[in-house]
Protein backbone atom coordinates (compact mmCIF):
# COMPACT_ATOMS: atom_id res chain seq x y z
CA UNK A 1 0.00 0.00 0.00
CA UNK A 2 1.68 3.26 -0.81
CA UNK A 3 1.16 5.68 1.57
CA UNK A 4 -2.29 7.48 1.12
CA UNK A 5 -1.18 11.09 2.55
CA UNK A 6 1.95 12.18 0.11
CA UNK A 7 1.48 15.36 1.33
CA UNK A 8 2.32 15.13 4.78
CA UNK A 9 5.83 14.49 6.45
CA UNK A 10 7.65 13.17 9.33
CA UNK A 11 5.85 14.60 12.73
CA UNK A 12 7.31 17.35 14.63
CA UNK A 13 8.54 16.89 18.05
CA UNK A 14 5.99 16.09 20.40
CA UNK A 15 5.60 18.80 22.77
CA UNK A 16 6.20 18.44 26.58
CA UNK A 17 3.31 17.27 28.23
CA UNK A 18 1.14 16.17 24.75
CA UNK A 19 -0.34 12.82 24.14
CA UNK A 20 0.60 11.03 20.59
CA UNK A 21 -1.75 8.62 18.83
CA UNK A 22 -0.39 6.53 15.68
CA UNK A 23 -2.30 4.38 14.17
CA UNK A 24 -0.08 1.14 12.84
CA UNK A 25 -2.97 -0.85 11.45
CA UNK A 26 -6.76 -0.90 10.99
CA UNK A 27 -7.52 2.86 10.21
CA UNK A 28 -7.93 2.14 6.50
CA UNK A 29 -9.23 -1.43 6.35
CA UNK A 30 -11.28 -3.97 8.79
CA UNK A 31 -7.97 -5.75 10.13
CA UNK A 32 -4.85 -5.86 11.47
CA UNK A 33 -5.87 -2.87 14.09
CA UNK A 34 -3.11 -1.39 16.57
CA UNK A 35 -2.29 1.97 17.77
CA UNK A 36 0.45 3.38 19.86
CA UNK A 37 0.03 5.82 22.14
CA UNK A 38 3.27 7.89 23.43
CA UNK A 39 3.46 10.23 26.64
CA UNK A 40 6.86 11.39 28.05
CA UNK A 41 8.52 9.08 26.12
CA UNK A 42 7.04 5.96 26.98
CA UNK A 43 4.63 4.20 24.92
CA UNK A 44 1.23 2.03 25.21
CA UNK A 45 -0.15 -0.43 22.36
CA UNK A 46 -3.38 -1.15 22.03
CA UNK A 47 -4.19 -4.47 20.16
CA UNK A 48 -1.91 -6.20 17.66
CA UNK A 49 -3.90 -7.82 15.23
CA UNK A 50 -3.56 -9.48 11.73
CA UNK A 51 -5.38 -8.50 8.55
CA UNK A 52 -6.30 -11.45 6.18
CA UNK A 53 -5.04 -11.49 2.48
CA UNK A 54 -7.21 -10.84 -0.20
CA UNK A 55 -7.66 -12.35 -3.58
CA UNK A 56 -4.44 -9.62 -5.21
CA UNK A 57 -2.41 -10.97 -2.63
CA UNK A 58 -1.68 -14.15 -4.10
CA UNK A 59 0.12 -17.06 -1.68
CA UNK A 60 -0.12 -14.65 1.37
CA UNK A 61 -0.64 -16.19 5.11
CA UNK A 62 -1.32 -13.17 6.96
CA UNK A 63 -0.90 -8.99 6.66
CA UNK A 64 0.75 -7.47 9.89
CA UNK A 65 0.56 -3.95 11.21
CA UNK A 66 4.12 -2.22 10.18
CA UNK A 67 5.31 -1.28 13.88
CA UNK A 68 9.28 -0.25 11.63
CA UNK A 69 8.42 3.55 13.37
CA UNK A 70 9.14 1.40 16.99
CA UNK A 71 11.28 -0.85 16.57
CA UNK A 72 14.06 0.74 18.01
CA UNK A 73 11.77 1.61 20.61
CA UNK A 74 10.67 -1.91 22.12
CA UNK A 75 12.06 -0.56 25.20
CA UNK A 76 9.78 2.01 25.56
CA UNK A 77 6.65 -0.14 25.29
CA UNK A 78 5.13 0.08 29.11
CA UNK A 79 1.95 -2.75 27.98
CA UNK A 80 0.20 -3.93 24.88
CA UNK A 81 -3.67 -3.43 25.74
CA UNK A 82 -5.98 -5.99 23.54
CA UNK A 83 -9.27 -5.46 23.74
CA UNK A 84 -10.84 -8.49 22.77
CA UNK A 85 -9.82 -11.70 21.23
CA UNK A 86 -10.98 -11.54 17.88
CA UNK A 87 -7.57 -12.15 15.47
CA UNK A 88 -7.88 -9.17 14.22
CA UNK A 89 -7.46 -7.40 17.60
CA UNK A 90 -4.71 -9.98 19.21
CA UNK A 91 -3.55 -12.17 15.90
CA UNK A 92 0.04 -10.06 15.47
CA UNK A 93 0.75 -10.49 19.33
CA UNK A 94 3.36 -13.65 18.85
CA UNK A 95 5.09 -11.28 16.09
CA UNK A 96 5.47 -8.62 17.97
CA UNK A 97 6.57 -10.49 20.77
CA UNK A 98 9.19 -12.06 18.61
CA UNK A 99 10.56 -8.79 19.01
CA UNK A 100 10.70 -8.07 22.52
CA UNK A 101 9.41 -11.41 24.69
CA UNK A 102 8.45 -9.26 28.17
CA UNK A 103 6.11 -6.55 26.85
CA UNK A 104 3.33 -6.77 29.61
CA UNK A 105 0.29 -8.10 28.12
CA UNK A 106 -2.93 -6.62 29.62
CA UNK A 107 -6.98 -7.83 29.08
CA UNK A 108 -9.87 -9.97 30.12
CA UNK A 109 -10.00 -13.13 31.45
CA UNK A 110 -11.00 -14.84 27.74
CA UNK A 111 -9.19 -12.38 26.18
CA UNK A 112 -5.71 -13.64 27.29
CA UNK A 113 -6.74 -17.09 27.75
CA UNK A 114 -7.66 -17.36 23.73
CA UNK A 115 -4.17 -15.62 23.04
CA UNK A 116 -2.19 -17.60 25.41
CA UNK A 117 -3.30 -20.92 23.46
CA UNK A 118 -1.81 -18.93 20.32
CA UNK A 119 1.36 -17.70 22.18
CA UNK A 120 2.22 -21.33 23.04
CA UNK A 121 1.94 -22.70 19.15
CA UNK A 122 4.59 -20.12 18.64
CA UNK A 123 6.18 -21.17 21.78
CA UNK A 124 6.56 -18.23 23.17
CA UNK A 125 6.67 -19.11 27.24
CA UNK A 126 8.08 -16.16 29.03
CA UNK A 127 5.46 -13.97 28.94
CA UNK A 128 3.82 -11.77 31.33
CA UNK A 129 -0.08 -11.18 31.79
CA UNK A 130 -2.41 -8.90 33.52
CA UNK A 131 -5.92 -10.09 33.72
CA UNK A 132 -8.11 -7.08 34.15
CA UNK A 133 -11.75 -6.49 34.16
CA UNK A 134 -14.34 -4.17 33.32
CA UNK A 135 -13.92 -1.93 36.66
CA UNK A 136 -10.49 -2.09 37.48
CA UNK A 137 -7.93 0.68 37.24
CA UNK A 138 -3.85 -0.50 36.54
CA UNK A 139 -0.83 1.82 35.97
CA UNK A 140 1.75 1.68 33.34
CA UNK A 141 4.33 4.01 33.71
CA UNK A 142 2.68 7.55 32.58
CA UNK A 143 -0.24 5.42 31.59
CA UNK A 144 -3.33 5.38 34.33
CA UNK A 145 -6.11 2.75 32.24
CA UNK A 146 -8.93 2.33 33.40
CA UNK A 147 -11.26 -0.76 31.89
CA UNK A 148 -15.02 -0.47 30.98
CA UNK A 149 -17.64 -3.75 29.80
CA UNK A 150 -18.51 -3.32 26.64
CA UNK A 151 -20.86 -6.12 24.13
CA UNK A 152 -19.04 -7.29 21.24
CA UNK A 153 -19.58 -10.86 19.03
CA UNK A 154 -17.16 -11.99 21.49
CA UNK A 155 -17.55 -12.73 25.02
CA UNK A 156 -15.37 -10.43 27.50
CA UNK A 157 -14.58 -7.25 25.52
CA UNK A 158 -13.31 -4.18 27.23
CA UNK A 159 -13.06 -0.44 26.26
CA UNK A 160 -9.86 1.07 27.60
CA UNK A 161 -9.99 4.71 29.20
CA UNK A 162 -6.09 5.96 29.05
CA UNK A 163 -5.30 8.82 31.72
CA UNK A 164 -2.43 10.87 31.28
CA UNK A 165 -1.28 14.27 31.57
CA UNK A 166 -2.64 15.49 28.68
CA UNK A 167 -6.29 14.21 29.37
CA UNK A 168 -8.51 11.17 29.36
CA UNK A 169 -8.63 9.27 25.91
CA UNK A 170 -11.68 7.11 25.78
CA UNK A 171 -10.79 3.98 23.31
CA UNK A 172 -14.17 2.06 22.61
CA UNK A 173 -12.08 -0.99 20.95
CA UNK A 174 -15.57 -2.89 19.31
CA UNK A 175 -18.51 -2.68 20.77
CA UNK A 176 -21.87 -2.62 20.06
CA UNK A 177 -24.91 -1.85 22.50
CA UNK A 178 -27.40 -5.51 22.46
CA UNK A 179 -29.44 -4.53 25.19
CA UNK A 180 -30.49 -7.99 25.73
CA UNK A 181 -27.28 -10.36 25.39
CA UNK A 182 -26.99 -13.76 25.84
CA UNK A 183 -24.90 -13.45 28.74
CA UNK A 184 -26.35 -10.15 30.09
CA UNK A 185 -23.46 -7.84 29.93
CA UNK A 186 -23.98 -4.55 27.87
CA UNK A 187 -22.12 -2.27 27.33
CA UNK A 188 -22.10 0.07 30.42
CA UNK A 189 -23.20 3.21 29.60
CA UNK A 190 -22.70 4.58 32.92
CA UNK A 191 -19.32 4.22 33.00
CA UNK A 192 -19.10 6.02 29.75
CA UNK A 193 -21.59 9.24 30.89
CA UNK A 194 -19.29 9.22 34.34
CA UNK A 195 -16.26 9.42 31.89
CA UNK A 196 -18.22 11.91 29.92
CA UNK A 197 -18.84 14.12 32.92
CA UNK A 198 -15.19 13.56 34.16
CA UNK A 199 -14.03 14.52 30.49
CA UNK A 200 -12.99 12.70 27.67
CA UNK A 201 -10.22 14.68 25.45
CA UNK A 202 -10.21 11.87 22.89
CA UNK A 203 -12.89 9.46 22.07
CA UNK A 204 -12.10 6.57 19.55
CA UNK A 205 -14.66 4.78 18.14
CA UNK A 206 -15.53 1.74 16.34
CA UNK A 207 -16.55 2.77 13.01
CA UNK A 208 -16.98 -0.65 11.20
CA UNK A 209 -21.11 -0.30 11.01
CA UNK A 210 -21.42 3.67 10.81
CA UNK A 211 -22.77 3.51 7.09
CA UNK A 212 -25.79 1.32 8.63
CA UNK A 213 -28.93 3.33 9.38
CA UNK A 214 -30.47 2.61 13.11
CA UNK A 215 -29.62 -0.05 15.15
CA UNK A 216 -27.88 -3.24 15.28
CA UNK A 217 -30.68 -6.13 16.31
CA UNK A 218 -30.17 -8.06 19.37
CA UNK A 219 -27.92 -11.29 19.22
CA UNK A 220 -31.30 -13.14 20.70
CA UNK A 221 -33.40 -11.85 17.68
CA UNK A 222 -32.07 -14.65 15.58
CA UNK A 223 -32.26 -17.80 17.95
CA UNK A 224 -36.10 -18.38 16.56
CA UNK A 225 -34.40 -18.14 12.62
CA UNK A 226 -31.82 -21.01 14.28
CA UNK A 227 -34.45 -22.79 15.51
CA UNK A 228 -36.83 -22.83 11.77
CA UNK A 229 -33.55 -23.70 10.46
CA UNK A 230 -33.38 -26.95 12.97
CA UNK A 231 -37.45 -27.74 12.34
CA UNK A 232 -36.90 -27.60 8.56
CA UNK A 233 -33.73 -29.71 8.39
CA UNK A 234 -34.48 -33.43 7.47
CA UNK A 235 -31.07 -34.51 7.59
CA UNK A 236 -27.67 -33.03 9.25
CA UNK A 237 -26.99 -29.52 9.67
CA UNK A 238 -24.04 -27.75 9.49
CA UNK A 239 -23.53 -24.27 10.57
CA UNK A 240 -20.29 -22.21 10.24
CA UNK A 241 -19.29 -19.23 12.41
CA UNK A 242 -16.16 -17.40 13.71
CA UNK A 243 -14.49 -19.76 16.01
CA UNK A 244 -14.57 -17.13 18.67
CA UNK A 245 -18.34 -16.36 18.51
CA UNK A 246 -19.09 -18.13 21.48
CA UNK A 247 -22.50 -16.81 21.93
CA UNK A 248 -23.42 -18.15 18.55
CA UNK A 249 -22.43 -21.75 19.40
CA UNK A 250 -24.27 -21.27 22.39
CA UNK A 251 -27.31 -21.06 20.15
CA UNK A 252 -26.62 -24.10 18.43
CA UNK A 253 -25.66 -26.01 21.35
CA UNK A 254 -29.13 -25.16 22.82
CA UNK A 255 -30.85 -25.52 19.12
CA UNK A 256 -29.17 -28.92 18.91
CA UNK A 257 -30.15 -30.06 22.41
CA UNK A 258 -33.96 -28.70 21.83
CA UNK A 259 -34.15 -30.76 18.49
CA UNK A 260 -32.47 -33.93 19.86
CA UNK A 261 -28.97 -33.91 17.94
CA UNK A 262 -25.75 -34.11 19.08
CA UNK A 263 -22.96 -31.42 18.22
CA UNK A 264 -19.45 -32.08 17.06
CA UNK A 265 -16.59 -29.25 15.92
CA UNK A 266 -14.60 -29.21 13.37
CA UNK A 267 -11.73 -26.98 12.54
CA UNK A 268 -8.71 -26.85 14.95
CA UNK A 269 -9.32 -23.11 16.49
CA UNK A 270 -12.89 -23.93 17.13
CA UNK A 271 -12.32 -27.08 18.85
CA UNK A 272 -9.52 -25.30 20.86
CA UNK A 273 -11.42 -21.81 21.41
CA UNK A 274 -14.81 -23.65 22.15
CA UNK A 275 -12.47 -25.48 24.83
CA UNK A 276 -10.97 -22.60 26.80
CA UNK A 277 -14.35 -20.90 26.54
CA UNK A 278 -16.32 -23.64 28.01
CA UNK A 279 -13.50 -24.16 30.46
CA UNK A 280 -13.46 -20.61 31.97
CA UNK A 281 -17.62 -21.06 32.02
CA UNK A 282 -18.33 -18.58 28.95
CA UNK A 283 -19.87 -21.68 27.34
CA UNK A 284 -22.97 -23.83 28.89
CA UNK A 285 -22.97 -27.03 26.98
CA UNK A 286 -26.34 -29.01 27.43
CA UNK A 287 -25.71 -32.24 29.21
CA UNK A 288 -25.17 -34.96 26.36
CA UNK A 289 -24.91 -32.25 23.34
CA UNK A 290 -21.07 -32.33 22.43
CA UNK A 291 -20.04 -35.96 20.84
CA UNK A 292 -16.04 -36.68 19.34
CA UNK A 293 -16.28 -36.64 15.24
CA UNK A 294 -16.29 -39.98 15.14
CA UNK A 295 -19.09 -40.53 17.33
CA UNK A 296 -20.89 -38.23 15.30
CA UNK A 297 -20.51 -40.08 12.20
CA UNK A 298 -22.32 -43.41 13.78
CA UNK A 299 -25.53 -41.25 14.74
CA UNK A 300 -28.56 -41.13 11.57
CA UNK A 301 -27.68 -37.75 9.56
CA UNK A 302 -31.13 -36.42 11.25
CA UNK A 303 -29.52 -35.98 14.51
CA UNK A 304 -26.34 -34.43 13.60
CA UNK A 305 -24.91 -31.29 14.19
CA UNK A 306 -21.49 -29.63 12.85
CA UNK A 307 -19.97 -26.79 13.86
CA UNK A 308 -17.36 -25.60 11.73
CA UNK A 309 -14.69 -22.77 11.03
CA UNK A 310 -14.38 -21.20 7.44
CA UNK A 311 -17.66 -19.27 7.27
CA UNK A 312 -16.09 -16.13 5.32
CA UNK A 313 -14.42 -18.81 2.45
CA UNK A 314 -10.95 -18.87 3.57
CA UNK A 315 -9.61 -21.55 1.19
CA UNK A 316 -7.76 -23.75 3.51
CA UNK A 317 -10.88 -24.07 6.00
CA UNK A 318 -12.91 -26.76 7.24
CA UNK A 319 -16.79 -25.63 5.26
CA UNK A 320 -14.09 -24.98 1.97
CA UNK A 321 -12.85 -28.36 2.31
CA UNK A 322 -16.44 -29.68 2.88
CA UNK A 323 -17.35 -27.87 -0.26
CA UNK A 324 -14.76 -29.32 -2.43
CA UNK A 325 -15.48 -32.47 -1.06
CA UNK A 326 -12.46 -33.00 0.09
CA UNK A 327 -12.52 -32.85 3.99
CA UNK A 328 -11.45 -35.86 5.66
CA UNK A 329 -14.39 -37.27 7.26
CA UNK A 330 -17.46 -34.81 6.53
CA UNK A 331 -18.85 -35.78 3.30
CA UNK A 332 -21.90 -33.43 2.12
CA UNK A 333 -24.48 -35.23 0.94
CA UNK A 334 -27.99 -33.73 -1.29
CA UNK A 335 -30.41 -32.11 1.59
CA UNK A 336 -27.79 -31.40 4.09
CA UNK A 337 -28.34 -27.89 5.22
CA UNK A 338 -25.77 -25.57 6.00
CA UNK A 339 -26.00 -22.66 7.93
CA UNK A 340 -23.99 -19.78 7.70
CA UNK A 341 -24.08 -18.30 10.53
CA UNK A 342 -21.67 -15.09 9.76
CA UNK A 343 -20.80 -11.76 8.58
CA UNK A 344 -19.47 -10.71 5.13
CA UNK A 345 -16.09 -9.03 6.03
CA UNK A 346 -15.19 -6.87 3.00
CA UNK A 347 -12.94 -8.82 0.71
CA UNK A 348 -14.56 -12.16 1.31
CA UNK A 349 -17.18 -12.02 -1.15
CA UNK A 350 -15.81 -13.80 -3.67
CA UNK A 351 -14.73 -16.62 -1.70
CA UNK A 352 -17.80 -16.92 0.34
CA UNK A 353 -20.18 -16.88 -2.05
CA UNK A 354 -17.12 -19.89 -4.19
CA UNK A 355 -18.20 -22.14 -1.02
CA UNK A 356 -21.36 -21.48 -1.12
CA UNK A 357 -21.55 -22.12 -4.95
CA UNK A 358 -19.77 -25.65 -3.95
CA UNK A 359 -22.13 -26.63 -1.70
CA UNK A 360 -25.03 -25.73 -3.45
CA UNK A 361 -23.56 -27.98 -6.30
CA UNK A 362 -23.54 -30.82 -4.00
CA UNK A 363 -27.09 -30.49 -3.16
CA UNK A 364 -27.36 -28.64 -0.18
CA UNK A 365 -29.36 -26.17 1.61
CA UNK A 366 -27.43 -23.54 2.09
CA UNK A 367 -28.64 -20.65 4.45
CA UNK A 368 -27.05 -17.14 4.99
CA UNK A 369 -27.30 -13.97 5.62
CA UNK A 370 -28.55 -13.05 2.37
CA UNK A 371 -31.56 -15.49 2.65
CA UNK A 372 -32.08 -15.09 6.13
CA UNK A 373 -31.61 -13.30 9.46
CA UNK A 374 -29.04 -16.00 10.65
CA UNK A 375 -26.19 -13.59 11.64
CA UNK A 376 -26.42 -10.01 13.39
CA UNK A 377 -22.97 -7.63 13.63
CA UNK A 378 -20.99 -7.22 16.54
CA UNK A 379 -20.21 -3.43 15.74
CA UNK A 380 -22.19 -0.39 16.48
CA UNK A 381 -24.43 1.04 13.96
CA UNK A 382 -25.24 4.74 13.66
CA UNK A 383 -27.67 5.20 15.83
CA UNK A 384 -25.80 3.29 18.86
CA UNK A 385 -22.45 5.71 17.67
CA UNK A 386 -25.43 8.35 17.97
CA UNK A 387 -26.22 7.63 21.51
CA UNK A 388 -22.75 7.26 22.66
CA UNK A 389 -21.42 10.67 21.17
CA UNK A 390 -24.25 12.08 23.01
CA UNK A 391 -23.72 10.60 26.64
CA UNK A 392 -19.67 10.61 26.25
CA UNK A 393 -19.75 14.37 24.88
CA UNK A 394 -16.16 13.86 23.46
CA UNK A 395 -14.13 17.38 22.89
CA UNK A 396 -11.79 15.57 20.03
CA UNK A 397 -12.68 12.17 18.21
CA UNK A 398 -10.53 10.08 16.20
CA UNK A 399 -12.50 7.44 14.07
CA UNK A 400 -10.96 4.32 14.42
CA UNK A 401 -11.62 0.36 12.89
CA UNK A 402 -12.64 0.56 9.44
CA UNK A 403 -12.31 1.61 5.88
CA UNK A 404 -11.42 5.23 4.93
CA UNK A 405 -15.52 5.32 3.70
CA UNK A 406 -16.62 3.62 7.40
CA UNK A 407 -14.51 6.26 9.28
CA UNK A 408 -16.19 9.52 7.31
CA UNK A 409 -19.41 8.19 8.09
CA UNK A 410 -19.00 7.75 11.63
CA UNK A 411 -16.95 11.41 11.49
CA UNK A 412 -19.78 12.30 10.01
CA UNK A 413 -22.16 11.27 13.03
CA UNK A 414 -19.91 12.41 15.93
CA UNK A 415 -19.85 16.12 13.85
CA UNK A 416 -24.26 15.46 13.64
CA UNK A 417 -24.07 15.47 17.47
CA UNK A 418 -22.14 18.73 18.16
CA UNK A 419 -18.39 17.34 18.20
CA UNK A 420 -16.27 20.35 17.14
CA UNK A 421 -12.89 18.30 16.07
CA UNK A 422 -13.47 15.33 14.30
CA UNK A 423 -9.99 13.94 13.06
CA UNK A 424 -9.28 11.89 10.37
CA UNK A 425 -6.29 9.82 10.22
CA UNK A 426 -5.57 6.38 8.03
CA UNK A 427 -2.52 4.14 8.80
CA UNK A 428 0.58 6.10 9.56
CA UNK A 429 -1.05 9.31 10.34
CA UNK A 430 0.32 10.75 13.76
CA UNK A 431 -2.33 12.79 15.78
CA UNK A 432 -1.17 14.99 18.77
CA UNK A 433 -3.33 15.54 21.41
CA UNK A 434 -2.24 19.19 22.91
CA UNK A 435 -3.78 21.63 25.20
CA UNK A 436 -6.92 19.93 24.92
CA UNK A 437 -6.97 19.62 20.79
CA UNK A 438 -6.17 16.88 18.62
CA UNK A 439 -4.08 17.48 14.90
CA UNK A 440 -2.75 15.61 12.79
CA UNK A 441 1.14 16.01 13.32
CA UNK A 442 2.87 14.32 10.19
CA UNK A 443 3.14 10.70 9.65
CA UNK A 444 5.40 7.59 9.59
CA UNK A 445 5.82 4.78 7.21
CA UNK A 446 3.41 2.56 7.59
CA UNK A 447 2.93 -0.63 5.19
CA UNK A 448 1.66 -3.71 4.61
CA UNK A 449 4.05 -6.32 6.41
CA UNK A 450 3.38 -9.97 5.19
CA UNK A 451 3.48 -13.62 6.27
CA UNK A 452 4.34 -15.89 3.86
CA UNK A 453 4.91 -19.61 5.07
CA UNK A 454 7.75 -18.65 7.47
CA UNK A 455 8.66 -15.31 6.45
CA UNK A 456 7.79 -12.30 7.79
CA UNK A 457 7.91 -9.20 6.29
CA UNK A 458 10.35 -10.16 3.09
CA UNK A 459 7.85 -10.27 0.71
CA UNK A 460 7.17 -7.24 -1.13
CA UNK A 461 4.53 -5.64 -2.53
CA UNK A 462 6.86 -5.79 -5.87
CA UNK A 463 6.89 -9.67 -5.01
CA UNK A 464 3.05 -9.64 -5.24
CA UNK A 465 2.62 -8.07 -8.20
CA UNK A 466 5.26 -10.33 -9.99
CA UNK A 467 3.29 -13.29 -8.43
CA UNK A 468 -0.21 -11.49 -9.76
CA UNK A 469 1.73 -11.41 -13.72
CA UNK A 470 2.92 -15.11 -13.27
CA UNK A 471 -0.48 -15.85 -12.28
CA UNK A 472 -2.39 -14.32 -15.34
CA UNK A 473 0.32 -14.15 -17.82
CA UNK A 474 3.01 -16.59 -17.37
CA UNK A 475 6.30 -16.26 -18.13
CA UNK A 476 8.75 -16.16 -20.89
CA UNK A 477 12.89 -17.40 -20.20
CA UNK A 478 15.13 -16.15 -22.75
CA UNK A 479 18.56 -17.50 -22.65
CA UNK A 480 21.44 -16.31 -25.30
CA UNK A 481 25.21 -16.93 -25.06
CA UNK A 482 27.70 -14.21 -25.98
CA UNK A 483 30.99 -15.14 -27.02
CA UNK A 484 33.08 -12.53 -24.60
CA UNK A 485 36.10 -13.10 -27.42
CA UNK A 486 33.86 -12.26 -30.83
CA UNK A 487 31.30 -10.08 -28.93
CA UNK A 488 28.50 -12.20 -31.05
CA UNK A 489 25.79 -14.28 -30.31
CA UNK A 490 26.94 -18.02 -30.46
CA UNK A 491 24.12 -19.86 -28.89
CA UNK A 492 19.98 -19.80 -28.57
CA UNK A 493 18.08 -17.81 -28.49
CA UNK A 494 16.15 -20.33 -26.39
CA UNK A 495 13.13 -19.43 -25.75
CA UNK A 496 10.58 -21.12 -23.06
CA UNK A 497 6.97 -20.21 -22.08
CA UNK A 498 4.81 -21.46 -19.18
CA UNK A 499 0.99 -20.67 -18.13
CA UNK A 500 0.04 -18.66 -21.59
CA UNK A 501 -0.64 -20.53 -24.98
CA UNK A 502 2.89 -19.21 -26.57
CA UNK A 503 4.29 -22.19 -27.93
CA UNK A 504 8.16 -23.06 -28.87
CA UNK A 505 7.51 -22.49 -32.71
CA UNK A 506 5.93 -18.83 -31.98
CA UNK A 507 8.93 -17.58 -31.06
CA UNK A 508 10.85 -18.39 -34.38
CA UNK A 509 10.00 -14.97 -36.11
CA UNK A 510 11.59 -13.38 -32.95
CA UNK A 511 15.29 -14.91 -32.45
CA UNK A 512 16.46 -13.29 -35.09
CA UNK A 513 15.62 -9.40 -33.85
CA UNK A 514 17.03 -10.68 -30.40
CA UNK A 515 19.62 -11.71 -32.25
CA UNK A 516 19.94 -8.47 -34.13
CA UNK A 517 19.59 -6.11 -30.91
CA UNK A 518 22.04 -7.91 -29.34
CA UNK A 519 24.81 -7.70 -32.00
CA UNK A 520 23.97 -3.72 -32.22
CA UNK A 521 24.45 -3.39 -28.28
CA UNK A 522 27.50 -4.96 -28.08
CA UNK A 523 28.80 -2.86 -31.10
CA UNK A 524 27.80 0.08 -29.27
CA UNK A 525 29.83 -0.49 -26.53
CA UNK A 526 27.35 -2.03 -23.75
CA UNK A 527 28.89 -5.27 -22.49
CA UNK A 528 27.46 -5.19 -19.07
CA UNK A 529 25.18 -8.61 -19.19
CA UNK A 530 22.64 -6.55 -17.06
CA UNK A 531 22.31 -3.98 -19.53
CA UNK A 532 22.09 -7.20 -22.50
CA UNK A 533 19.31 -9.09 -20.55
CA UNK A 534 17.26 -5.64 -20.49
CA UNK A 535 18.25 -5.44 -24.39
CA UNK A 536 16.50 -8.66 -24.82
CA UNK A 537 13.56 -7.83 -22.73
CA UNK A 538 13.20 -5.08 -24.56
CA UNK A 539 13.06 -6.59 -28.08
CA UNK A 540 10.83 -9.87 -27.30
CA UNK A 541 8.44 -7.26 -24.63
CA UNK A 542 7.51 -5.61 -27.38
CA UNK A 543 6.89 -8.30 -29.64
CA UNK A 544 4.50 -10.49 -26.92
CA UNK A 545 2.60 -6.92 -26.96
CA UNK A 546 2.29 -6.47 -30.51
CA UNK A 547 1.44 -9.73 -31.87
CA UNK A 548 -0.03 -11.24 -29.22
CA UNK A 549 -1.38 -8.78 -27.11
CA UNK A 550 -0.17 -10.21 -23.47
CA UNK A 551 1.91 -9.29 -21.12
CA UNK A 552 3.89 -12.25 -19.55
CA UNK A 553 6.55 -12.22 -17.05
CA UNK A 554 9.50 -12.21 -18.91
CA UNK A 555 13.22 -13.84 -17.42
CA UNK A 556 16.12 -12.80 -19.89
CA UNK A 557 19.59 -14.68 -19.22
CA UNK A 558 22.60 -13.63 -20.94
CA UNK A 559 25.71 -16.20 -20.79
CA UNK A 560 29.26 -14.88 -21.22
CA UNK A 561 30.96 -17.30 -22.49
ZN1 LIG B 1 -13.92 -7.69 17.17
ZN1 LIG C 1 -12.17 -5.79 15.08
Amino acid sequence: MSHPHPELSAPVELPKGGLRVTPLGGLGEVGRNMTVFEYDGRLLIVDCGVLFPEDHQPGIDLILPDWASIRDRLDDVEALVLTHGHEDHIGATPYLLRERGNIPLVGSELTLALLGSKLREHRLKETVHHVVKEGERITFGPFELEFVAVNHSIPDALAVAIRTGAGLVLHTGDFKMDQLPLDGRITDLRAFARLGEEGVDLFLTDSTNAETPGFTPAEKSITPVIDQVFRDSSQRIIVACFASHVHRVQQVLDAAYAHERQVAYVGRSMVRNMAIARDLGYLKVPPGVLVDTKDLADLPAERQVLISTGSQGEPMSALSRIAQRNHNFVHIEEGDTVLLASSLIPGNENAVYRVINGLARWGARVVHKGNALVHVSGHASAGELLYCYNIVRPRNVLPVHGEIRHMLANAALARATGVENVVIAEDGVVVDLVDGVAAVAGKVDCGYVFVDGSSVGDVTESDLKDRLILGEEGFISVIVVVDSVSGKVSAGPEIHARGNALDGSTFDEVKQPIIDALDKAIAEGNTDSYQLQQTVRRVIGRWVSNTHRRRPMIIPVVIEA
